[in-house]
């Protein structure tokens, strides 16, 4: 009798031709040639799966926009406004990267955003609070560090280089988090000042930033900066990253009065109105008066959501010390809970702190700064001693401050 040949099953090849053959049932054999080649059919496909935004392992809260927004007002005080346009933004965007490839073929589009606010207002607190509750990796970085590639100044990649560290380099929650471009405003066309010289941190930049809002694959220097030219550069797709840029556009309420006050001539528009329009004219800023400012059709184009945040007043301030969750005053108390120490303020304090951060021009940051000069000196001392309860008298707060200086905060 002879002896029996085994071929593979596949592709037909004998069992002396190949390194191995797997026995399967029935008489089916598989050989080691062809299990590498549909190992590599199956890392094609489920490349091209994960290519097309189907969600991956990473666990991301998906929450509708009345949740957001209701998570929102934990952490942030006012900017109801603010809060609902990103609460849908947000919300479209993930919906988005949720979105199967159907046969009507909408493709929903990005919904990066620009939020025009003064600084201190609870801008970047916004877009970390987002992150947190959707549970995706975030990085807030500085518009104004950029220049065109070749120039001195950090490449644009470095945003993504920031956004891998913060998650140890898992690049696929990566490719789904959030980017926080503060001071936007900073890198607008210099209008007034036609120089020869090009505009390699402003227009440039710029126009360096449009391919990555819209989505590209971006080789990104793990470790960033320039100077490795021999770093294996990781790839990233930005398709699926939600940009957040924020800027103060100082003196854009001039540049917003007047086109209101243009399109009214003709109108009989009442006094009250008028006068209710100076006093917040951020409320009515369009993607038309961020290029009047200096923001290039295009980029604005990848921004396409624009939205406000009110100035702080005494009120929003005075809340913002107290009322959400993670409240400065809660922190502190905290701190001195922790040491057995019970901490209670006299009426007046907190209207002290705020009329002080108005007065110096602060804002909501300098209640942060204010409520520590107050409590240094109680911090420092009160370990050492055996107490439990410590009372800040308006007395006490103002005399601390006095002690350390404060006037040297103040705001030009
Ligand atoms: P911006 O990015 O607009 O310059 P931030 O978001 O960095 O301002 O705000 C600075 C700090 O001020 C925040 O960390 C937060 O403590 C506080 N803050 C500002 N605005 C608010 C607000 N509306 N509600 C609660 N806290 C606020």
């Amino acid at each position: 009798m002879s002896k029996q040949t085994f071929r593979c099953s596949f592709c037909n090849k004998q069992r002396e031709e190949v390194n191995m053959l797997i026995a399967g049932r029935d008489g089916v054999h598989i050989c080691d040639e062809c299990v590498e080649s549909a190992y590599e059919i199956i890392e094609q496909e489920l490349g091209n799966y994960k290519a097309k935004g189907k969600p991956g392992s990473y666990n991301m809260n998906m929450k509708k926009p009345l949740e957001i927004k209701a998570y929102l007002d934990q952490y942030i005080i006012g900017q109801e406004r603010a809060k609902k346009t990103l609460s849908v933004a947000v919300y479209n965007h993930y919906k988005r990267l949720n979105q199967t490839i159907s046969d009507d073929e909408i493709e929903i589009e990005k919904s990066n955003l620009i939020l025009v606010g003064e600084t201190g207002t609870g801008k970047t607190l916004l877009a970390k609070t987002i992150a947190k509750l959707l549970n995706v990796p975030f990085a807030i970085v500085d518009a104004t560090v950029f220049t065109e590639a070749g120039y001195v100044g950090e490449d644009i990649e470095s945003m993504l280089t920031r956004l891998l560290q913060n998650c140890d380099y898992d690049v696929e929650a990566a490719e789904r988090g959030i980017v926080f471009i503060d001071e936007i405003d900073k890198i607008a066309r210099k209008n007034d000042n036609p120089s020869i010289t090009r505009d390699v941190s402003g227009e440039g930049v710029q126009q360096g930033l449009l391919k990555m809002l819209e989505g590209t694959e971006v080789l990104v220097p793990p470790q960033g900066g320039r100077k490795h030219p021999d770093q294996k550069m990781i790839k990233i797709n930005t398709k699926n990253i939600l940009f957040i840029a924020g800027g103060a556009f100082d003196g854009i309420d001039r540049i917003i009065g007047k086109r209101v006050n243009t399109n009214a001539i003709g109108f009989n528009v009442n006094k009250e109105l008028q006068e209710q329009q100076r006093l917040n004219l951020l409320q009515f800023v369009n993607a038309q008066d961020l290029k009047t400012f200096g923001l290039i059709p295009e980029l604005l184009g990848r921004l396409p959501v624009v939205t406000y945040l009110d100035p702080l007043d005494a009120v929003t301030l005075r809340s913002i010390l107290t009322e959400p969750k993670n409240a400065l005053v809660k922190q502190f108390t905290k701190l001195f809970d922790i040491e057995g120490i019970k901490l209670e303020f006299e009426p007046g304090v907190f209207d002290f702190i705020v009329e002080k951060s108005l007065e110096f021009k602060l804002g909501a940051r300098g209640l942060r700064s204010i409520l520590e000069q107050i409590l240094n000196t109680a911090m420092y001392e009160l370990p050492s001693e055996k107490l439990d309860k410590f009372v800040v008298t308006l007395e006490y707060a103002k005399k601390q401050l006095d002690d350390n200086n404060f006037n040297n905060l103040r705001v030009a």
